[in-house]
């Protein structure tokens, strides 16, 4: 590892636990593991060779599926969005990639190209993003020619939110779909996320398909980090300088910070052009040396300042944590009011990843 470089360490054996959590809390259905936006910033690849006994993997981009295949991925690999054009359909033949349908003009796509593939058909029972209404579901299913019907997916709107009754709502309303159908495969439900999985018992079925859990991050919107899970990365990076900091002088862009007190402060190199939120709050934790310090000043494209205690004995070359072990992912989410699912996503190419394993 560089020690000069912002770097995400990958623990493998931590994917790997959480991969287990889902299996045990979901023991009778398949998996389809998401891990589209590059395993949300883990790496895919090595993501999905961790994960061998993963049923499927789930992505959002032919690209993201395209890569996995020529990186030597066996298992089933369903595209989240189906394809959106000839050249993707003929991609998604060539890989033998699933398709979710979502909409009537890819079947007519797959039709007019004559092309055969496994389909999963995806209801909108109430998230209001893709899918068929469930009164067109009996329909649809006429129309699904040639295509393989794996089963039917919707997707959660509100399971991060204990108290919504939304959830409940959407599992009626799939539950209805079937009723109606009368085809077999429909039968086949494949619904929850990580929410789904580890707050509502009554959404697993068939097929569920975690993402963020397998990252060790919470999905709910408490953003309280969950004993079971293993957080999956460690964004760190090092120091670059340390200078002292008089009274009345203030640090960085704008000048947000100003010191009180004669103070030091520790340069990091790493910035929002790195992933970390330029939107972060005054103070938000950084930790160094495994001891919490204030982030001051502004975020700028490629350094962060933390400010040191009088004891702290850092210097170049030492390393601060941003994120993972010993400071949860969902503490800096509530920094900068979002979710970890944007801060594993936004850790950008120019980190360094690398992995941990114990096999
Ligand atoms: C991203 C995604 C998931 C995984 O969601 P998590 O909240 O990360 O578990 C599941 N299903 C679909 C359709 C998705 O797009």
């Amino acid at each position: 590892m560089s020690s000069r470089q912002a770097t995400a360490l990958v623990d493998l054996d931590a994917i790997g636990s959480n991969f287990e959590l889902v299996r045990s809390r979901a023991p009778n259905s398949n998996v389809m593991a998401i891990i589209k936006a590059d395993a949300y910033g883990h790496g895919a690849i090595r993501v999905a060779k961790a994960l061998s006994s993963a049923n499927a993997f789930g992505v959002a981009r032919v690209s993201e599926a395209v890569k996995l295949r020529e990186a030597g991925i066996g298992q089933p690999i369903c595209l989240l969005e189906g394809v959106n054009d000839r050249e993707e359909l003929n991609l998604a033949s060539v890989f033998e990639l699933q398709v979710v349908i979502h909409d009537r003009y890819q079947l007519d796509l797959l039709e007019r190209v004559g092309a055969r593939r496994k389909v999963w058909l995806k209801v909108d029972t109430g998230m209001g993003r893709l899918g068929f209404a469930p009164e067109e579901v009996p329909e649809v299913l006429q129309t699904l020619g040639k295509q393989t019907l794996l089963g039917v997916m919707t997707h959660l709107s509100e399971a991060s939110d204990p108290v919504s009754q939304k959830t409940g709502l959407q599992l009626t309303r799939i539950r209805e779909v079937i009723g109606k159908s009368g085809h077999p495969d429909v039968r086949t439900l494949n619904i929850a996320n990580s929410a789904g999985i580890l707050g509502h018992p009554a959404s697993l079925a068939e097929w569920v398909r975690p993402g963020l859990m397998l990252y060790g991050a919470t999905p709910f919107d408490d953003l309280k980090p969950i004993h079971d899970l293993h957080p999956a990365m460690t964004f760190s990076a090092p120091v670059i300088a340390v200078h002292p900091v008089k009274a009345g002088e203030s640090v960085g862009y704008g000048g947000i910070f100003t010191a009180s007190s004669n103070t030091r402060v520790a340069v990091i190199a790493a910035g929002y052009a790195d992933g970390y939120p330029r939107e972060i709050k005054q103070g938000a934790p950084v930790l160094i040396h495994g001891e919490k310090r204030r982030l001051v000043g502004r975020v700028s494209m490629d350094m962060i300042c933390v400010e040191l205690e009088p004891g702290d004995v850092v210097q170049p070359s030492d390393r601060a944590v941003l994120w993972g072990e010993g400071l949860a992912i969902e503490d800096i989410a509530t920094c900068c009011g979002t979710i970890p699912y944007t801060l594993m996503t936004g850790v950008s190419s120019r980190v360094y990843r690398h992995y941990r394993a114990s096999s």
